[in-house]
């Protein structure tokens, strides 16, 4: 059924803490963790708890879930101290543009200048 944890998807087994992450924030319907591999000085992903392969889909589903991401991934950046430096939500989709990890996540990226337009 859409939205349901999968036992071989690395951000449900974050969800249900079978595998460690440096949470920052957590809602009802979110977790947010600091990326094992940071491309910037702040980098943290934002994950519906709810498994969707990607943002369209997640969006398509459940639009208040995707909304929730996107407002955590605001609070996020507003607790990194990136609202004033300006900060980038990300959401890669497809193999082709870097999605490696196929549920749903925005990258929260900043602190330090970003080049546009991205690699
Ligand atoms: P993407 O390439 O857009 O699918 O993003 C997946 C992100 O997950 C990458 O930036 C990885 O560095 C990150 N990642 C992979 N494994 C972990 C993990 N165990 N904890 C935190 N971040 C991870
Ligand atoms: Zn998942």
């Amino acid at each position: 059924m859409a939205g349901e944890a999968q036992a071989d998807c690395l951000f449900c087994r974050i969800v249900k803490g079978e595998i460690p992450a440096t949470i920052v924030r957590e809602s009802e319907t979110t977790v947010a963790f600091r990326d094992i591999n940071p491309q910037a000085p702040t980098h943290v992903l934002v994950i519906p708890r709810a498994h969707y392969p990607d943002a369209a889909s997640l969006a398509a589903a459940e639009p208040a879930l995707a909304a929730d991401v996107l407002r955590e991934a605001g609070e996020v950046a507003a607790a990194e101290g990136l609202d004033g430096s300006g900060y980038r939500v990300v959401f890669n989709t497809g193999a082709g543009a870097g999605q490696t990890v196929f549920h749903a996540h925005a990258h929260v990226l900043g602190g330090r200048g970003l080049q546009w337009p991205p690699g």
